[in-house]
C-alpha cells in the first residue's frame, strides 16, 4: 500500500473527504482571448455573416486533413446531416455501436432508417469490426462508428469492410478531435467524420457540430440540408429567374450557427494541442496509479493508436471488490469527485431505438456499461485534482 492510500483509510464514512469542493468530470476552459473574440463579434454589425463561419469550417477541415467541413448547430444535427447526405432512407439499415450517445442512433431514425447493432471490443469500448460484417444485408447502406472516450475505432478495418460492401462509413468523433490513428490524424479513413463542440468536449464553440469530408457531393448536400435547402443559383432554378431570387428546392431545415460560436471555436482551436497534451499527461498518471490494482481495469491502448483522452474510463473488476459499482460511485460522490456513467446500450432505452433487440443482444456493450466509471479529465484541472481522484478511487475501493 502506498502513501496515498495510507493517509486516507479513515475518511470516507464520516470524517474528512478527499476534497472540500466538488470536482466535475469535465468542463470547458475559457480564457480572456476567447471572450475577446466573442465580444468583437458582438460589437460588429452582423451576428451571422458567412466569413467567420467559413474560417472556422476551413480551420477544422485543414486540421483534419480533408477538403471540406460544414458546421451545424449541434453534433446531433450534424449526424442527421451526414445520414441525409449518405442517402439513408426509409427501411435502409445502418450498422452502429450500441455503446454510444443516443444521437448516433437517432440520426438514423430521423431518416426512417433502421439501426442494426454490432457489439464492441472489451478492451477499447469501440465497435468490433468482426461483428460488423455478418450483419450486412442488401438493405445495409452505412456504418457509423464512434471513437469512444477519444480512442479511434479500428478505422482501417471498418473502411475495408465498407469498401468491400459498397457502404458509407460515418465516424462519430465527438470524443476524438486530435486523436492519431496509425500516424495520421483521424478523419481520412471515413467518408464523413463528425466533431462536437459541446462544452464538455475537447474544445467548445458553445454548442456546435461539424462534418468534415473529402467528398464534394456530400459537402453540397450537407450545406443545403443545413440551411433550408436554399438555392440562389438561377441555373438550377425551376421557376423564372430574376435578381434577388431564391427558392427552396426541398423541404429544408435550419441547423445554422452564428458568428459568435464560430469566433469562440476558432479561438479555442488554437489551444487544442495544449489541451490534449495536458490530458495525456493526466491520463498517464491515472494509468500508472491504477494499472497494478486487480480491482481496476484501465482502458486499452492499442499499438499505433493514440487517444486524445476525452475522458478516462476505468472498469471495475467486480469479482475482486466487496462492494458493487453503485456503492463505489456513492463513495466517490461523498469524496466530492464528480464521476459519470455514460451510454446505456442504446437499444435498452425505452424510446424505441431498438425494436427487436433485447437485453443480452450485445453482451460486451452491456458488460462495459455495468462496469464502467468515468473519471474527471479536463485540461483546466490541476495535477493536485488528479491526485485527489486517485486517492478517492483507492479509498472507495478499499
Ligand atoms: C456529444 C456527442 C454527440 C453530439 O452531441 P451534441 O451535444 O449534439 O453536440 C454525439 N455523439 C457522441 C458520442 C457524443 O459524445
Amino acid at each position: 500500500m502506498n502513501s496515498i492510500q495510507m493517509s486516507d483509510l479513515l475518511a470516507f464514512k464520516g470524517s474528512f473527504s478527499v476534497r472540500k469542493t466538488e470536482l466535475p468530470y469535465g468542463r470547458q476552459w475559457i480564457h480572456k482571448e476567447d471572450i475577446q473574440a466573442v465580444a468583437d463579434i458582438l460589437r460588429g454589425d452582423y451576428l451571422t455573416t458567412k466569413s467567420v463561419i467559413e474560417c472556422f469550417e476551413n480551420a477544422v477541415a485543414e486540421y483534419t486533413g480533408v477538403r471540406y467541413a460544414v458546421a451545424f448547430s449541434s453534433g446531433t444535427a450534424a449526424l442527421h446531416g451526414a445520414c441525409f447526405a449518405a442517402g439513408i432512407e426509409k427501411g435502409d439499415e445502418v450498422i452502429t455501436t450500441p455503446l454510444t450517445f443516443t444521437s448516433g442512433v437517432d440520426c438514423v431514425l430521423y431518416q426512417g432508417g433502421i439501426p442494426v447493432y454490432a457489439d464492441v471490443l472489451l478492451d477499447t469500448f469501440n465497435i468490433d469490426p468482426e461483428s460488423v460484417e455478418p450483419l450486412i444485408t442488401e438493405k445495409t447502406k452505412a456504418i457509423i462508428a464512434e471513437d469512444f472516450a477519444g480512442l479511434p475505432c479500428d478505422a482501417e478495418s471498418i473502411r475495408a469492410i465498407a469498401k468491400r460492401n459498397n457502404l458509407i462509413f460515418i465516424e462519430d468523433a465527438s470524443h476524438s478531435l486530435g486523436a492519431v490513428y496509425k500516424s495520421r490524424r483521424i478523419g481520412s479513413f471515413s467518408d464523413m467524420i463528425m466533431f462536437s463542440f459541446h462544452p464538455v468536449k475537447h474544445i467548445t464553440a458553445g454548442e456546435w457540430g461539424v462534418i468534415a469530408t473529402d467528398n464534394e457531393v456530400y459537402y453540397e448536400k450537407l450545406r443545403q440540408f443545413r440551411s433550408h435547402w436554399i438555392t440562389k443559383d438561377v441555373n438550377k432554378s425551376t421557376v423564372h429567374s430574376k435578381t434577388l431570387y431564391y427558392e427552396m428546392q426541398f423541404i429544408g431545415r435550419d441547423h445554422s450557427i452564428t458568428d459568435i460560436q464560430a469566433a469562440l471555436g476558432l479561438s479555442q482551436l488554437k489551444k487544442l494541442k495544449k489541451f490534449i497534451k495536458i490530458k495525456r499527461k493526466y491520463a498517464k498518471i491515472y494509468t500508472q496509479e491504477f494499472k497494478d490494482m486487480e480491482e481496476i481495469i484501465c482502458p486499452g491502448q492499442p499499438d499505433n493508436i493514440f487517444s486524445s483522452w476525452h475522458f478516462y474510463v476505468i472498469r471495475l473488476n467486480i469479482d475482486k471488490i466487496a462492494a458493487d459499482r453503485k456503492d463505489i460511485i456513492e463513495a466517490l460522490f461523498k469524496e466530492n469527485i464528480g464521476v459519470q456513467v455514460n451510454d446505456l446500450p442504446v437499444y435498452c432505452n425505452p424510446c424505441g431505438q431498438g425494436s427487436g433487440y433485447i437485453k443480452g443482444s450485445c453482451p460486451n456493450a452491456e458488460k462495459l456499461y455495468e462496469e464502467m466509471i468515468i473519471l474527471p479529465l479536463f485540461p483546466a484541472m490541476s495535477k493536485n485534482d488528479v491526485i485527489d481522484v486517485v486517492r478517492a478511487v483507492k479509498k472507495a475501493i478499499s
